[in-house]
């Protein structure tokens, strides 16, 4: 079949090698009854009239690991192998990646201030130490309301794993979670902001539910396997852990075979993520009809989650991508600098 020399790579193989006539060759159309991977997806869209006066918007206590918790992988970018070690860190530490492999273990804050823009990905810098594609760490901590973690790692890149956040919840889950005696600073967004063009922008919104809310679209018309999705939720740890965490990164295949002409993802193969052709993903079925979408919106959390606490407000994001989220935190940031009288911590 067309395309198919992809196959003779070195990365992007098939792992199981299953025959090649046997990629499903399904249309997100014909999905509507694959099931989730764990419990059925709820739409909960959220509507303005939810917003009024009554929202609590109680401030909380911060929260770290009851314990430690790892996951292992392989980088996609550069293929190494990595350990992440998830540690329980101090109240108002917030969370902070360690180079446990290079000289004086250097820190890197998980904050806006320490983004280093990339393509595809969400990478942090602090003086010589870098570290690469966090978004999937970040959004199940931030979703999860862990607000204090040192993340220790012996390599540049984060493990793929699956392209989602699934393997991370799950530890993270096995960890525990605790309460400390620090309230967790949030940020109320009081007024719309907004950044990007007429057709990739994020905005930002008042709360129209209790905390963080998103809603998410894409446009793949050039792609219709993927076309045209949108999603809106409000952001609670177990709305993140069923409906978001396991949603995998997409790719189409012919980014992915300009990446591997670029020498990079050797080791990625069809299975660690979804590599979308003419037909549909490739040798990997899809765990929700609106996966990339949900992946999507893992992703705006991540972003979001670098504004280092926790926003009360609706975040919209249409067509955009990792550049945009950042701005639009850089912008809230800055919008709160401004009316320091509704700062609310
Ligand atoms: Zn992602």
């Amino acid at each position: 079949m067309p395309g198919d020399r992809i196959l003779d790579r070195p990365g992007f193989s098939r792992r199981d090698s299953p025959p090649q006539d046997s990629r499903p060759t399904i249309l997100l159309t014909e999905l509507d009854s694959v099931p989730p991977p764990r419990e059925p997806p709820r739409e909960r869209p959220i509507s303005a009239d939810c917003m009024s006066s009554h929202l609590s918007h109680r401030l909380r206590k911060q929260r770290t690991l009851a314990g430690t918790a790892a996951v292992s992988g392989i980088g996609y970018w550069t293929a190494s192998d990595v350990c992440v070690e998830f540690r329980p860190a101090p109240e108002n530490s917030g969370v902070t990646f360690i180079r446990a492999d290079l000289p004086g273990q250097p820190r890197i804050p998980a904050t806006i201030a320490s983004r280093s823009d990339a393509s595809r990905r969400t990478n942090l810098v602090a003086g010589d130490a870098r570290v690469e594609m966090v978004e999937h760490i970040l959004a199940p901590l931030y979703a999860l309301g862990i607000d204090n973690c040192d993340v220790w790692v012996n390599s540049l890149e984060m493990p793929g794993c699956d392209g989602s956040s699934q393997a991370y919840i799950e530890a993270i889950d096995a960890a525990g979670i605790v309460e400390q005696t620090a309230l967790r600073r949030r940020l109320d967004v009081h007024k719309h902001i907004r950044i990007g063009t007429d057709t990739a922008y994020a905005e930002a919104w008042p709360a129209i539910a209790e905390g963080l809310s998103v809603r998410v679209r894409l446009d793949f018309r050039h792609a219709a396997a993927i076309g045209r999705q949108q999603i809106t939720r409000e952001i609670t740890p177990n709305i993140f852990r069923y409906e978001l965490a396991a949603a995998r990164t997409f790719i189409l295949k012919a980014e992915a075979e300009a990446l591997l002409q670029q020498g990079l993802c050797s080791r990625t193969t069809y299975r660690d993520l979804l590599v979308f052709d003419e037909a549909g993903p490739i040798d990997n079925p899809l765990r929700f009809r609106d996966e990339c979408v949900r992946h999507k919106a893992l992703d705006l959390v991540g972003d979001l989650a670098l504004a280092g606490c926790d926003i009360a407000g609706h975040v919209v994001a249409n067509c955009a991508g990792h550049r945009l989220h950042a701005e639009l935190v850089q912008a809230i940031l800055a919008a709160e600098a401004e009316t320091p009288l509704k700062k609310s911590a």
